[in-house]
């Protein structure tokens, strides 16, 4: 199983996931020509992708949904909540082909991937996560949180590599420059997780096997990357964390 961030933070987030032949797009928060762009950056073809999964409504995740869809006729899944949020937050006038699953599904099977979903506490109305299974693999992706559950950690034990949302600093988010609503917002129990909250998850589902950890959705504006990495080094030894951009794709990554 390999994995390729094409895009994370809250301009807008896309990851391509691909085992045995089979390729799905965890959410797609860019407009149709930008993310046609980035799929080519690794040489990735939309129409042969097997699925769009959709994490939840927010425009930095669903924003190109639609359109990608409709243009190269593949299948989103999404949960019925997070479904009826897109639909406002799409400008596509026709619906895709959908495959509506509830977020407390244990397990979903698309071609040669398994998918875990995991329910998360976020300002949407159905969000959820996932663990990518294939290959005899695992990829736990955790962003868009607000607090860590213990389902959450359940779900993410075992994993061989981890997307890890590391949001903000409460410090800098505190001093920096959105206004106090979105700062209660952002830093609330619905909200995002802070390197702290990411840490202090690290440290309970951190294995020898865990061979790879992406921190993701970091905030540029109240976030540092230094201060996400001495989060992770103060929680685990022996763990060289990696960062996945807004606007740079990662390249493809082996799980
Ligand atoms: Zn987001
Ligand atoms: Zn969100």
């Amino acid at each position: 199983m390999r994995f390729a961030v094409l895009g994370s933070g809250s301009r807008g987030n896309a990851t391509l996931i691909e085992a045995d032949g089979t390729r799905v797009l965890l959410d797609c928060g860019f407009p149709l020509r930008e993310i046609e762009s980035r799929l080519a950056a690794v040489e990735a073809r939309p129409a042969e992708l097997s699925a769009i999964v959709v994490t939840h409504e927010h425009g930095d995740h669903v924003a190109g949904v639609a359109r990608l869809a409709l243009r190269y006729g593949i299948e989103v899944w999404a949960s019925p909540g997070t479904w009826k949020g897109a639909s406002k937050a799409t400008s596509a006038a026709e619906s895709p082909r959908l495959r509506l699953f509830p977020s407390h599904t244990r397990k979903l099977r698309i071609g040669a991937l398994t998918l875990c979903p995991i329910p998360v506490p976020h300002d949407a109305r159905e969000p959820c996560q996932f663990v990518f299974e294939g290959d005899g693999r695992r990829l736990g992706v955790l962003t868009d949180t607000g607090t860590v559950t213990p389902r959450i950690c359940e779900a993410l034990r075992d994993c061989d590599a981890l997307m890890l949302e590391c949001n903000h600093d409460p410090e800098l988010l505190r001093t920096g420059p959105y206004p106090a609503s979105v700062q209660q917002r952002v830093g609330g129990a619905f909200g995002h997780l802070s390197n702290a909250q990411a840490a202090a998850l690290l440290a309970r589902i951190h294995h020898s096997g865990l061979g790879r950890l992406l921190l993701s959705h970091v905030s540029l504006q109240n976030n540092r990357p230094e201060l996400a990495i001495a989060a992770m080094r103060g929680a685990v030894s022996g763990i060289e964390p990696q960062f996945a951009e807004q606007d740079r794709c990662s390249g493809w990554l082996d799980v």
